[in-house]
């Protein structure tokens, strides 16, 4: 019998554990002759939700629940959650039904098909902020110009994968992931189906702008050599216009016999280039911190307790 894994990765949201079981729960019965499991992965949330997936997982052998030791973030938790599923076909999915687990039967038909991995693309977004939407729309187009990623648009980290999929991620050991931009880079057969995200359950977003600002600064440096490409056009542009002025002053000295004032140009020309030297470290020293995190070697993530997990985590 094939073994269908839901992933759900959950970080405070004790409203909305229940309704995602129940929901999660009844879908299995529905296609019975899949086994299940519910792999929940509780980012360190400081909520009852602990209480409420341990109360759970007393009495639903299914539930597979991997508690992390603090919170580490959406990509770290749902990637622990791949690593923990034993599913031939996998779903990853949030815990507050924004992405509804009832879309399974379009997923199944899709893998039937032939495909490995299918994307969930939203064509609505209902209760997001114009805020969000523009950010998110913006951030896509951004990605895509510069990663050259066939990324779908409008795709979150609502989509379904076969066993060899789930396996091939599991081996990325890049600390600062950005998973829906290694579920297009492994290739497979790929295929994307469009589905209407609803609002949250209860509660209130958990990726604050910070957080997505994080994401936004992973897919691009994970992704793309965009920030290489700069320094090197910005700075060939600064060292060739850079000689036209140092000509332009050699003739106004030695030919025209006029020395410059030049106090103002020299002050600019410090600032403005010490500005660009300043940018471009920091840019080099977002490339050395990763290099020098991922020479460290530390474990991607820490788990404190599982419950029902038959692995050795
Ligand atoms: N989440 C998490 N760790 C975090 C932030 C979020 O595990 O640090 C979970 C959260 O509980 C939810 C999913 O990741 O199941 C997506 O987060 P959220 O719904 O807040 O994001 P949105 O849907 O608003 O983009
Ligand atoms: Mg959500």
């Amino acid at each position: 019998m094939q073994k269908i894994s839901f992933i759900a990765p959950c970080y405070n949201e004790e409203e909305n554990i229940s309704e995602f079981y129940k929901r999660v729960k009844s879908v299995a019965r529905e296609f019975d002759d899949f086994e299940f499991e519910f792999v929940i992965v509780n980012d360190g949330s400081h909520d009852e939700s602990e209480t409420i997936l341990d109360k759970l997982a007393d009495i639903e052998p299914r539930l597979v629940v991997i508690h992390l030791a603090q919170n580490m973030g959406h990509q770290t938790a749902l990637f622990a959650g791949i690593e923990a599923a034993d599913g031939d076909i996998n779903i990853t999915l949030d815990i507050d039904l924004q992405d509804p687990p009832e879309m399974l039967a379009k997923f199944l038909e899709k893998i039937e098909q032939g495909y490995e991995i299918v994307h969930a693309q939203r064509s609505v977004r209902n209760g997001e902020t114009v805020f969000k939407i523009l950010t998110a729309k913006f951030f896509y187009k951004f990605i895509k110009l510069v990663s050259k990623l066939d990324l779908i648009d409008n795709s979150g980290d609502f989509r379904a994968f076969t066993k060899p999929v789930r396996i091939i991620i599991s081996q990325f050991r890049e600390k600062h992931k950005f998973l829906r931009g290694l579920f297009v880079l492994v290739g497979f057969a790929q295929t994307s189906i469009k589905y209407e995200r609803h609002e949250r359950l209860a509660g209130e977003t958990k990726y604050t702008l910070a957080k997505m600002i994080r994401l936004a600064v992973d897919a691009t440096l994970n992704f793309s050599h965009f920030p290489i490409h700069l320094m090197f056009v910005v700075s060939s542009l600064m060292w060739s216009l850079s000689l036209l002025y140092l000509f332009a002053a050699v003739l106004a000295k030695f030919v025209f016999g006029t020395a410059i004032q030049g106090w103002t140009s020299i002050v600019f020309l410090q600032v403005f280039f010490a500005g660009v030297l300043l940018f471009f470290i920091a840019l080099l020293g977002a490339y050395i911190g990763r290099i020098y995190e991922q020479g460290q070697d530390r474990p991607l993530y820490w788990i404190r307790k599982v419950r029902n997990y038959k692995g050795d985590k």
